[in-house]
């Protein structure tokens, strides 16, 4: 697969412009990362502020670091009052890894329930739980004890039991193609794992920050897992992670080993300093309040026989053409055309649509007509 290999030499909003000046409008956001849009001037003032202070300073967790702690309590402010404390990594897939470690220790089981069509990471315990045989087989001996199973499926989630110590879903599956869940799906595999014990893991890596129409993708739902897993938007555009539970649960890595998870890199003051500008403009400037009148307009204006069905939830669409093929012409042909798409690890035969979601109109108008023209 041959990569798009653009030389961006500037970024602002929605826009990303290349070494000869021609511009594209950016409908992925570097895969649901840009969701204030690229270099917002409050993120870049917050990264600045924190140039002038310190960089690294000493391993995480060690030092009192301002922009760690300041960003930690923000995002507990939004978050429900069981999910009080933060663990900052470098990554989403670190942020998975952290979460089974954790779940091992608060559960003292060792069994994991993944879904077929989840991605989480690509390190090799987030790997294991990668839900597809393709992807992962060939890295395989993985981490032992773990389940795959379907997806919204009621039935499979009997295979949920007393030995299992979580369960991690998306609470939206993004490379299955923008899969939501059915109706109450979602509680019932809250209710199963209270039931047995085990922990329920939501990677929101993709679902959070506006991206659904709401901060949270659970807040749809009516649930609220034990250990919530952030990462992409969660940086305003610099590297970062999360995961986080309640403190009585985190206490668990503190102790027998100590330092159960240990990052040096972790919570860096200035990705903590632009993710924190990223969400409070994200909030101040009440972002995701438009998410799903834009997908309206996407939906109104995405109309072509070739196009099998639009899936989304929220600013975040997966346009299925009939093949891998097609789509592909498709994207080749947007980016020659100025817009910058993508297809799904799971869904290659469907178009991504995950833009900033400070898109205006007119960019919608301008991005749908590159597409509908780039339909053979
Ligand atoms: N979880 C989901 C849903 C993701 O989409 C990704 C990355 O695409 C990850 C986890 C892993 O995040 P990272 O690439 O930062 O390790």
């Amino acid at each position: 697969m041959a990569p798009m290999s653009l030389e961006i030499v500037k970024a602002e909003g929605c826009e990303l412009i290349d070494v000869s000046g021609k511009r594209y409008i950016d409908l992925i956001g570097g895969i649901s990362v840009a969701n204030v849009g690229h270099r917002h001037p409050k993120v870049i003032a917050a990264i600045q502020a924190q140039l002038e202070a310190y960089l690294h300073v000493m391993v995480y967790g060690e030092f009192v670091q301002s922009p760690q702690v300041q960003y930690a309590k923000l995002l507990t402010e939004h978050l429900p009052a069981s999910l009080h404390s933060v663990y900052f990594t470098n990554s989403g897939a670190e942020a998975v890894e952290g979460a089974m470690k954790l779940a091992k220790r608060v559960t003292d089981r060792t069994e994991i329930v993944a879904f077929n069509n989840s991605y989480h990471g690509s390190t090799q315990g987030a790997l294991s739980i990668m839900g597809s045989e393709y992807w992962r087989g060939a890295y395989r001996p993985l981490l032992p004890g773990v389940h795959h199973v379907e997806y919204n499926s009621f039935k499979d989630l009997a295979f949920i039991t007393t030995e299992t110590a979580c369960v991690i879903a998306e609470t939206v599956q993004a490379e299955a193609g923008v899969k939501p869940p059915q109706a109450d799906w979602l509680k019932a595999l809250r209710m199963r794992c209270t039931e047995t014990g085990a922990l329920l893991v939501l990677d929101e890596i993709q679902t959070g920050f506006g991206r659904t129409g709401k901060l949270w993708g659970f807040e749809h739902f009516d649930i609220v897992p034990d250990v919530l897993l952030l990462g992409k938007a969660l940086g305003g555009g610099m590297p970062l992670g999360a995961f986080i539970a309640g403190k009585n649960l985190m206490d668990c890595l503190a102790d027998n080993p100590v330092l159960g998870h240990i990052t040096t890199f972790g919570g860096h003051p200035v990705c903590c300093a632009a993710g924190m500008a990223a969400m409070q403009a994200l909030l101040e400037e009440g972002m995701f309040a438009e998410a799903d009148a834009k997908q309206a307009l996407f939906r109104q204006l995405l109309q072509h026989p070739k196009i099998r069905a639009i899936h989304s939830f929220g600013l975040w669409m997966a346009v299925e053409f009939e093949s891998f093929e097609v789509c592909k012409e498709v994207i080749d042909a947007c980016v020659e055309g100025g817009v910058i798409t993508d297809w799904f690890l799971f869904a290659a035969n469907c178009l991504r649509i995950s833009p900033p979601l400070t898109i205006s109109e007119e960019q919608i108008r301008m991005a749908v007509g590159v597409i509908l023209s780039s339909i053979k």
